[in-house]
């Protein structure tokens, strides 16, 4: 069956250029980059090119890269390192939108004695930076905002943020793991301290990642352990993968610029076709401040899950923000965060782009979605209501 994927903010297939750069250290090169000898030393030494390679896109020194396993562990490992570090500072501030790897450690760190400000977001899934500046105080250790939404793209404005937190004397870290290879970054002139990134979501596997921490931060490594990564993050390398995110983010730079436009191109047809085709259409998120390659559309009185079920059918990988997907048996905390009405919630969809899509998988799309609403909507007892509510209203307005 054909497939047409549209889910890669969730995860994204491995660059064919990746698999090549890492198979040898699978097979010939096996050894252990902190041994002694020369066998583990030259893994030692490639490793350091791939931190090179991670440091490039992100404008940042190689001794600025820790590698992890994954952005979870990017992201407890950036708030735990800097709550640990200043353990006088019981505050931190974060947002309603965070994904659940900040959103749920916060959640614990607020049972667990520290406290915790959650900032709102407008209906454009924005915040409002006068709330920030009021939320920092002289004991916020960690102020962690997203760099961009998994759910709707929607871009923070971080560096405005970051200059709000320089001036109250706290330290910024960002979630970066969807920015990070589908929008420029340039960490060397940035208020940014901490950044997480991904690699599952930039073409390299699942199961690696990195934390950017700007020298001079002091942070207390979250895996205690060996004298991995300057004693940053104990463990002994997943090196094939490690070697696989810097050829993604070496891949990544060089298509940026190319790439990005042409996506956003795929992106808005997509959007501004299934706007036209779909009845009661809405577009959740910011319209220009997002990432290129992403659209969260809501569809009233139909279920998220019937839509992505139907898709299906058809071979068009989708995400949702309704209940029950990932595992979930909340609604999106994004979309309610941003006051999107619970009929809305209920039936949105999350389409998600990158640079292995086609046209002619937007078209494929555009062909299927508009008439897979139109009927759900015909079996739906609301919309039947709202239909037969509309039809009542236009008969009374031509008596
Ligand atoms: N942060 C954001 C914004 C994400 O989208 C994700 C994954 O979806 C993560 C963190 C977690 O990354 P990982 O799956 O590598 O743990």
């Amino acid at each position: 069956m054909k497939v047409v994927y549209a889910d890669n903010n969730a995860t994204t297939m491995v660059a064919p250029e990746v698999i090549e750069a890492m198979l040898p250290y699978f097979t010939e090169h096996y050894g252990n980059p902190s041994s002694m000898h020369s066998f583990g030393g030259q893994v030692a030494k490639k490793i350091e090119v791939a931190r090179q390679q991670v440091a490039d896109i992100l404008g940042a020194d190689p001794s600025e890269i820790v590698f992890t396993s994954c952005g979870t562990e990017s992201d407890n490992a950036a708030i735990w390192g800097i709550l640990r570090a200043n353990p006088h500072k019981r505050h931190m501030v974060t947002s309603r939108v965070e994904h659940p790897a900040v959103y749920n450690l916060c959640k614990y760190l607020a049972q667990s004695g520290y406290h915790v400000t959650e900032l709102g977001v407008d209906s454009n899934g924005m915040l409002n930076l006068n709330e920030l500046a009021d939320a920092v105080r002289e004991d916020t250790a960690i102020v962690s905002i997203m760099y961009a939404n998994n759910e709707t793209g929607v871009i923070f404005p971080i560096e405005e943020i970051g200059a709000i937190v320089k001036q109250k004397g706290s330290i910024l870290h960002t979630d970066a793991v969807q920015a990070v290879g589908k929008i420029p970054l340039d960490l060397s002139k940035s208020t940014i301290d901490l950044l997480t990134l991904s690699g599952h979501k930039l073409h390299a596997p699942k199961g690696v990642g990195a934390l950017f921490v700007r020298k001079g931060i002091t942070f207390s490594p979250f895996i205690i352990g060996g004298h991995q990564e300057k004693n940053r993050r104990g463990g002994t390398e997943n090196v094939p993968s490690i070697i696989g995110l810097g050829k993604a983010c070496e891949l990544a730079k060089k298509f940026m610029s190319e790439e990005t436009t042409r996506v956003k191109q795929l992106r808005d047809k997509l959007e501004d076709e299934i706007l036209k085709k779909a009845p009661d259409p809405r577009v959740n998120g910011h319209r220009t401040q997002r990432l290129p390659n992403t659209t969260n559309m809501s569809f009233e009185f139909v279920e998220g899950e019937a839509i992505l079920l139907l898709l299906n059918e058809k071979g068009i990988c989708a995400s949702s923000g309704s209940a029950c997907t990932s595992g979930s048996l909340e609604p999106s905390h994004v979309l309610r965060a941003m006051g999107v009405p619970f009929t809305a919630v209920h039936g949105s969809v999350r389409l998600s782009l990158s640079r292995y899509n086609t046209m002619e998988d937007v078209d494929y799309i555009i062909e299927h979605l508009p008439p897979i609403i139109r009927r759900l909507r015909e079996i739906s007892p609301y919309g039947r209501e709202t239909k037969v509510k509309e039809q009542t209203a236009r008969a009374s307005a031509r008596i």
